[in-house]
């Protein structure tokens, strides 16, 4: 038992030299092709279900000749592809929540003399507030 351990583990290492490897883009394929396969033992029959199906195996198969390809600089640029969206996507996100931030911090007022609508910092107390635009106090709550 242990011979043959030991020659499965020698083949498994002559297999697996040179090969790419697991990487976060091959992790994320195998992942979701996973959970695709959870839903599609959870459905019920007909062609979504099939669809899934294959989309699943496409997408697990795909992850795992990644995994094996021996064009390691083709997967290492697709990685770096995938990484650069992903901080695109992440800047977006940072940006948005950015907004909020603002948001949380003053209140838009808008004038009802002349219609203009501006910025004041948000203090919870009643105060008077002018108009940039008419130049008319306004009393409220901010
Ligand atoms: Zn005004």
């Amino acid at each position: 038992m242990k011979r043959l351990l030991k020659w499965l583990q020698e083949c498994w290492r002559g297999y697996t030299e040179g090969r790419y490897g697991l990487d976060g883009l091959s992790a994320m394929y195998l992942c979701i092709s996973a959970a695709l396969i959870a839903c599609v033992l959870n459905m019920e029959p007909g062609n979504l279900r099939i669809l899934t199906g294959l989309g699943a195996v496409i997408l697990g198969a795909y992850g795992l000749y990644r995994c094996f390809s021996k064009d390691t600089q083709k997967q290492q640029q697709q990685l770096h592809t995938f990484e650069k969206e992903l901080e695109e996507i992440d800047y977006k996100i940072s940006l948005r929540t950015g907004v909020w931030k603002i948001k949380r911090s003053y209140r838009y007022v808008r004038c009802k003399n002349c219609g203009h609508r501006f910025r004041v910092p948000r203090t919870q107390k009643k105060q008077t507030i002018t108009c940039p635009n008419c130049e008319k106090k306004i009393s409220r709550r901010t």
